[in-house]
């Protein structure tokens, strides 16, 4: 290693588990962070910081005042603009470390265009706010033996789970099917610390750093999992999860890397509006989600529907966990609506 590097990441070498041998590893490490709100910038703070070699960061989101408390990498500027994530992101992060070779693509992450954002990496890093996108990012990891970390946050609550295809159960061991619309608690419906999400995107980055310095032994095989009010960490033991009758990791089926498992995204013709219908359809508890509601818009409950009036637009979602997003004819913030508001 050249004495510049040497210097840069010293402290790092200086680790006695770590070392130069991981360091150099890391710097030839390509990565796929998905989703860049406030898993994916701590994350990327991290590994850009520690010279991971390749970092793309991919978002369909665009920055918001109510982000800056926890997605460490915006700022107040970049909310007046209403700048892509990943590309406000990347401007800050170059400026961090300018010998890491930074990609930002706005994008929403699907069946048809997930291959383009992972098939040159070595491991994938969940920052995602919906299972939809974490069940493609598992059979994806399968299908081409790639790592990847789980990661999720709500409230004062987290966990982080690393994935190796071969080595450890999948992500479908542990949660067979797709959560039903509405059952999953969303941070727009109970909110989230700051300093949650920095420990969780820590953790994740931490493990990211092992595999990717091929540390596996060290790789922490349990699902992690913190709550940061009454303090505790636990670590649950999930090898004995691992079941033959997994579709992805046993049986070889990858549903969400079809689009047999996903939802149904539609733009309503002639209408400024996208319909979007869950694979299955769901007995959605309205009147539960009309209180969760209460405090985000004009809440309107009929016995048909639940509509909810925000700036710029209305979403109405019926029993079945169907849902109409008017005002927008844009998918991809559709599908972030949808996920934040309803939650899959
Ligand atoms: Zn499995």
């Amino acid at each position: 290693m050249s004495q510049l590097h040497l210097n840069r990441y010293i402290r790092q070498v200086q680790c006695a588990k770590f070392g130069e041998e991981s360091q150099q590893r890391l710097q030839t490490s390509r990565v796929f962070i998905c989703g860049c709100g406030a898993l994916g910038t701590t994350l990327a703070n991290h590994l850009v910081r520690a010279g991971v070699g390749f970092v793309r960061l991919v978002d369909r989101d665009l920055v918001n005042l109510h982000n800056l408390h926890r997605q460490v990498l915006f700022d107040e500027a970049d909310a007046a603009q209403s700048l892509p994530k990943a590309i406000a992101a990347v401007e800050h992060l170059k400026r961090i470390n300018s010998e890491v070779s930074l990609e930002a693509i706005v994008a929403d992450v699907r069946p048809n265009n997930i291959d383009q954002f992972a098939f040159d990496v070595d491991l994938i890093l969940d920052a995602t706010d919906n299972f939809e996108t974490r069940f493609l990012l598992n059979d994806y990891s399968l299908k081409h033996k790639i790592p990847w970390i789980f990661a999720a946050c709500l409230s004062t609550q987290g966990q982080v789970y690393p994935i190796i295809p071969g080595r450890t159960p999948c992500l479908r061991c542990l949660v067979p099917e797709l959560p039903l619309p509405g059952s999953v608690p969303t941070c727009e419906m109970a909110g989230i610390l700051g300093p949650v999400v920095g420990v969780v995107a820590s953790i994740q980055a931490m493990e990211a750093m092992k595999i990717l310095a091929k540390k596996f032994d060290s790789v922490v095989p349990d699902l992690i999992a913190i709550d940061l009010w009454p303090f505790r960490i636990q670590q649950i033991k999930v090898q004995s999860l691992t079941t033959q009758e997994c579709p992805a990791c046993h049986l070889g089926q990858y549903d969400y890397l079809s689009t047999v498992g996903l939802s149904l995204t539609t733009e309503l013709c002639g209408q400024k509006s996208v319909q979007i219908t869950p694979p299955c359809p769901a007995k959605c508890d309205l009147d539960h989600l009309s209180q969760q509601w209460s405090t985000l818009g004009t809440v309107e409950r009929s016995p048909f529907f639940l509509r909810l009036r925000s700036a710029g637009w209305v979403l109405t979602l019926f029993p079945d966990g169907r849902a109409i997003i008017d005002g927008i004819n844009d998918v991809a913030l559709a599908r972030s609506i949808y996920a934040q508001f309803v939650g899959m």
